[in-house]
């Protein structure tokens, strides 16, 4: 029977770091990874391919509006070539999942075997490969990081074809005359301006009073404002009734806010709404492993209930996000090398929403700060007054720095702005170092950008004396 050191159970942006720095340390690791490449969820059916298709929207936009630019373009020349967006996805994905394996294939104690893997006990999992036949692995310790699957709401009709998974929605053939999305997470929220800008009359459905429940709210409501300029049809509080056969393709029915009955027909529906733990097939009922809806269980340094497995990412649930999961395995592996690791909190966290304008979320929202026992203030910016806004013709937006009033140490910054993306790595930094709002002021941010917006937030409260 083959022995190693670390069994690693998915190879994604949790599972493949983490097996990498294990393996690059010396340690004998498996990766076993049972899709069609190392880069999970994000790689093949998340994050890459959605920003492909999201890049190709902004540009889309971008040309509409050229007007405004001074430049002059025919009309009727501007067309979707949907073959050709979709073409330059697979070309992309297909780059990196060779350039992931390649890099992995270069670490002589790596062996990244491609099939699935099934615990059969608290050290040892059968490995059944994509072509051969089963074996047997023994492990001193192993890492689970099988990633989320789709939540299927419990509703008649959500079995229709026409009901697809983002990962479906992702490869359709051709755009939806009519789009309907049920749920305005982050995947809802991005697929519905995704759709919008190719074309689609979108319709969202949302349970909840707002769109993007854990974002501050300030900036998920100024967001809605905007879906609705975009002209998608926003429904909050909605509670879906059923999804059946219509002639257009589909019909939903909800009960809307106020408790009427509505419905809206479709090619077809998104459903977006969350995501639960992959534990499928895992084995977990051998082993001492405790999991719910939520996600597997797991300690501050992500052991499970079966001493020597521990599980990153997805599979553990909130907050899903690659990066995330990336921090988690690398904190783990230099853990499980005896080097003194520091495992990821909440509280330094960043996420991105590639919606339109983008959303960026560093460290603690204002509730999540006051609920920590801060004595919070809270300092904003509008990027109606910004330079680089008004030169890009994208001025809307604002940023809120949350801080601590006794020690002006930076708790959270939130940003609605186009280029929340790239500008959130220093509000990262700012957040996981615990920076101060004066080291943040007295940081030269070149001139005109919208990093200046960090800067001056800062500036402005030093000025303020709060
Ligand atoms: C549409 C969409 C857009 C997204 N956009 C973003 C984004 O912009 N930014 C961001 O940070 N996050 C984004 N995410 C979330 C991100 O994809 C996940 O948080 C991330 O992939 C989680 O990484 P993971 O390693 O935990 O799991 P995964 O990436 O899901 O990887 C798990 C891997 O385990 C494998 N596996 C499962 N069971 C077994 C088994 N028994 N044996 C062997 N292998 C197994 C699976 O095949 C999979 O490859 C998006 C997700 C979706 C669906």
């Amino acid at each position: 029977m083959t022995q190693v050191d670390v069994l690693v159970i998915g190879g994604g942006p949790g599972g493949t770091p983490a097996a990498m720095a294990l393996a690059g340390a010396g340690r004998r690791v498996l990766l076993v990874e049972k899709g069609a490449g190392l880069g999970g969820t994000c790689l093949f059916e998340g994050c890459i391919p959605s920003k492909i298709l999201h890049e190709s929207a902004r540009r889309l936009e971008a040309i509409k509006h050229a007007g405004e630019f001074g430049l002059r373009l025919a009309p009727g020349e501007i067309r979707v070539d949907w073959k050709a967006v979709m073409a330059r996805k697979t070309a992309i994905l297909g780059r990196r999942a060779e350039g992931a394996l390649q890099r992995a294939r270069q670490i002589p104690t790596l062996d990244v075997q491609f099939g699935s893997a099934t615990l059969l006990g608290a050290r040892a999992a059968r490995i059944t490969p994509r072509d051969g036949s089963p074996a047997e692995v023994e492990f001193a310790s192993a890492i689970i990081a099988t990633g989320s699957v789709p939540n299927l709401l419990p509703i008649a009709g959500i079995e229709l074809p026409q009901v697809l998974t983002s990962e479906r929605l992702l490869e359709i053939a051709d755009v939806p005359e009519r789009l309907v999305v049920i749920g305005a997470g982050p995947i809802g929220v991005e697929m519905a301006q995704i759709f919008a800008a190719f074309g689609s009359q979108v319709t969202l459905l949302e349970a909840g009073p707002r769109i993007l429940a854990p974002v501050d709210e300030e900036i998920a409501l100024a967001l809605q404002s905007h879906l609705r300029r975009q002209g998608i049809a926003l429904e909050l509080g909605v509670r879906i009734l059923q999804i059946a056969g219509s002639d257009a393709g589909v019909r939903v029915q909800f009960r809307d806010a106020t408790g009427a009955q509505r419905a809206v027909d479709a090619q077809c529906v998104l459903e977006a709404a969350g995501r639960s733990p992959n534990v499928d097939g895992l084995g977990l009922e051998h082993t001492a492993v405790r999991y719910d809806q939520h996600g597997v269980k797991v300690d501050g340094k992500l052991e499970t209930d079966e001493p020597g497995i521990y599980a990153v990412g997805d599979v553990i649930g909130h907050p899903m996000f690659a990066h995330w999961a990336t921090a988690q395995g690398l904190a783990l592996a230099g853990h499980l090398l005896g080097r003194p690791a520091r495992f990821p909190t909440p509280a330094s966290n960043t996420a991105v929403i590639f919606s339109t304008p983008e959303v960026g979320i560093a460290g603690l929202t204002e509730s999540e700060a006051r609920a920590a026992g801060h004595e919070v203030r809270i300092a904003r910016y509008d990027y109606r007054g910004d330079a680089r806004a008004q030169v890009s013709g994208q001025a809307e937006g604002m940023l809120k720095l949350v801080y601590d009033q006794a020690s002006r140490a930076v708790l959270g910054v939130h940003i609605l702005a186009e280029g929340a993306a790239s500008l959130l790595g220093e509000g990262a930094l700012a957040v996981s170092s615990a920076i101060s709002v004066q080291a943040l002021a007295a940081a030269i941010h070149p001139h005109p950008t919208l990093s200046e917006s960090i800067g001056t937030t800062a500036r402005e409260v030093l000025a303020s004396g709060r």
